[in-house]
């Protein structure tokens, strides 16, 4: 791979420091910003001289994942990402259906972008690079044998350095962000295996990315046994500066050399991009799907993230933008135990939060790796008739299966989250009000977007037909939460409270309020924990609410 050697420790690293996170992935590197964003310092220590310049390897990020990204100060990668909302499928060379992709309502923007993984991660390097609260160490290899030792107050951490030195560091958290072959990992002894109930399957692929003029616009195709690739698939999609990422399925044992040299990838990519159309090739390799997933993704004082935590087949795109949703929900958690602003057990949901996220995404690419892949006999028949059937029967259709885009996770099953809640706040227009808990009484702020104060405080938000009338009802809860004894025995967690203003997509405020509640507990990361509905007293609704951000914050 083609690397820009950067220099080894970026900045001087004290020896002890808040967090330290292993590997310079996108979801190490996110997580550094989110801790950045919360004030907390880290240290991003990486075995390579800098991220990877060569290979889309990921490609679609995800509507929340941009969110995130905007959030940590990676805006670019949205800026440069191509939009596409068109996937066509083919079967033997005919198009058996259209998918298209429509916006997603929490993050208000593109479901998706395309843009390739090494632009990502170097537009997160220069972030973290240009934040006073991160630092790296690049070519520094965290070993696997006494690399992590943890004690109840903190983990030790040693990283041989490019010229063999060894460097020592202790943090009171770490998180291994260390990739599929993640040594912390290994260190702490954690099991990797396929998930419960999934056969161990191995599916190998050619990728490359091709620049060339294609006289189709910026869409994805998938194409089920054509005729150029008999038997197998082939997915095409595009990227920024007229790149084209193309995905073959191959038999196991393909050799990339033994095919390069022969013509045979030039007749494969000449298949897709026709004969006379000029190409370049940027980039090629094989990988193999494969899915897995940890035992456990907490021990102590250590943390697993990214693919250190799950390895998920590509279809659906799930990896990279599970990996950066784990920094995300990971990084709040630290800093507000840090700071002394939540319970111990606040951490614990971590595990219990992206486990569950993990395990729901690894069922999704099961079933179309079984699709892709079909282990038996039953299940080739099956996927014959389905595609043969497809263009003809809008059910059949349906079970075409080439990967299910990946949504945001909802944490159903945290302890730390109301049952009911736990997806993305709906991103309601909302208020700042004035008041004792915001900072006192200011001019009138003009209304903003929920999603806009996600990164902070928790946000209480107080829901009417308008902002105006839900300000009343702010008012008074900021009155009340302020004035209870509890607040001074029983700290809460910092929040601020807004108006916000509901309404449905028929814009019935009324009914679009009932459904969603009264008021709103939204955490950091924009998920829901709690919600109030209907209109108690002022002192119960204080009690529910001071109780909700005790609870939402491990309490
Ligand atoms: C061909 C391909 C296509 C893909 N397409 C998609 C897609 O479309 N969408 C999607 O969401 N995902 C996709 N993925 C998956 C995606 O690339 C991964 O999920 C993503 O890279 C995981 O990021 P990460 O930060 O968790 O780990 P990694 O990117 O693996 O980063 C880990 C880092 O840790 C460093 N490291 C490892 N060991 C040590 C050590 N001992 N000490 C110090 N540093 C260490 C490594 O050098 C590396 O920089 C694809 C993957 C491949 C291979």
């Amino acid at each position: 791979m083609t690397r820009e050697l950067r220099s080894s420790v970026a900045v001087p690293i004290p020896a002890s420091v808040p967090v330290i996170v292993v590997g310079a992935g996108p979801t190490g590197l996110t997580l550094a910003l989110v801790l950045a964003g919360h004030g907390v310092a880290c240290v991003v220590v990486d075995d390579d001289g800098a991220t990877s310049t060569e290979g889309s390897r990921s490609i679609c990020v995800q509507g929340h994942s941009l969110a995130i990204l905007d959030r940590v100060g990676a805006g670019a990668v949205r800026a440069e990402g191509v939009q596409w909302n068109l996937g066509r499928t083919y079967h033997r060379g005919r198009e058996i259906g259209q998918s298209r992709i429509a916006g997603g309502d929490p993050d208000a923007g593109p479901r998706f972008v395309n843009i390739g993984q090494s632009r990502v991660e170097a537009i997160l390097a220069e972030a973290v690079r240009a934040h006073p609260l991160c630092a790296t160490a690049w070519a520094h290899r965290v070993d696997r044998v006494d690399g992590i030792r943890s004690d109840a107050a903190g983990v030790d951490v040693a990283a041989t350095g490019p010229d063999g030195t060894v460097r020592r560091w202790r943090a009171q958290y770490v998180v291994g962000a260390d990739g599929g072959r993640s040594t912390v990992r290994g260190a702490l002894g954690i099991a990797f295996e396929p998930p419960p109930g999934q056969p161990d399957v191995d599916d190998p692929y050619l990728v490359v990315d091709v620049r060339a003029e294609l006289p189709f616009p910026a869409e994805r195709r998938f194409f089920f046994d054509p005729p150029w690739n008999p038997g197998r698939q082939v997915l095409l999609h595009p990227q920024p500066d007229g790149v084209w990422r193309i995905d073959w399925q191959v038999p196991p044992g393909f050799d990339l050399g033994a095919e390069t040299a022969s013509g045979g990838l030039d007749e494969r990519i000449r298949a897709v991009v026709g004969d006379a159309t000029a190409y370049e090739v940027l980039w090629s390799s094989v990988y193999t799907v494969r899915q897995r997933l940890a035992e456990r993704f907490r021990v102590g004082r250590v943390f697993l993230a990214g693919d250190a935590a799950h390895v998920m087949s590509v279809f659906g795109a799930r990896g990279m933008n599970s990996g950066i949703q784990d920094a995300d929900n990971l990084g709040w958690k630290l800093a507000y135990t840090l700071k002394g602003d939540a319970a111990e057990g606040l951490l614990d949901s971590y595990e219990a939060e992206r486990r569950e996220a993990a395990v729901a995404n690894l069922e999704v690419t099961g079933a179309t790796m079984r699709f892709l892949a079909p282990p038996t006999g039953g299940a080739r028949l099956r996927r014959r008739l389905v595609l043969a059937g497809a263009p003809y029967a809008g059910f059949l259709r349906r079970k075409v299966d080439s990967g299910r885009l990946s949504e945001p996770a909802v944490y159903r099953d945290s302890s730390t989250v109301q049952p009911g809640c736990g997806a993305l706040a709906p991103d309601l227009p909302v208020r700042r009000l004035g008041g004792t808990a915001v900072g006192g009484p200011g001019p009138a702020q003009p209304d903003k977007p929920l999603r806009s104060l996600r990164g902070g405080p928790f946000v209480v938000v107080a829901v009417g037909p308008t902002v105006e009338e839900a300000g009343e009802l702010g008012a008074a809860v900021d009155l009340a939460l302020d004035a209870r004894p509890g607040r001074t025995e029983r700290r809460l967690p910092p929040y601020v409270i807004v108006a916000g203003a509901a309404a449905d997509a028929s814009g019935d405020t009324e009914t679009a309020g009932a459904a969603l509640g009264n008021l709103l507990v939204v955490r950091p990361d924009g998920h829901l924990a709690w919600k109030v509905n209907g209109e108690p007293a002022p002192d119960e609704v204080a009690d529910a609410l001071a109780e909700a951000l005790l609870r939402a914050s491990g309490g």
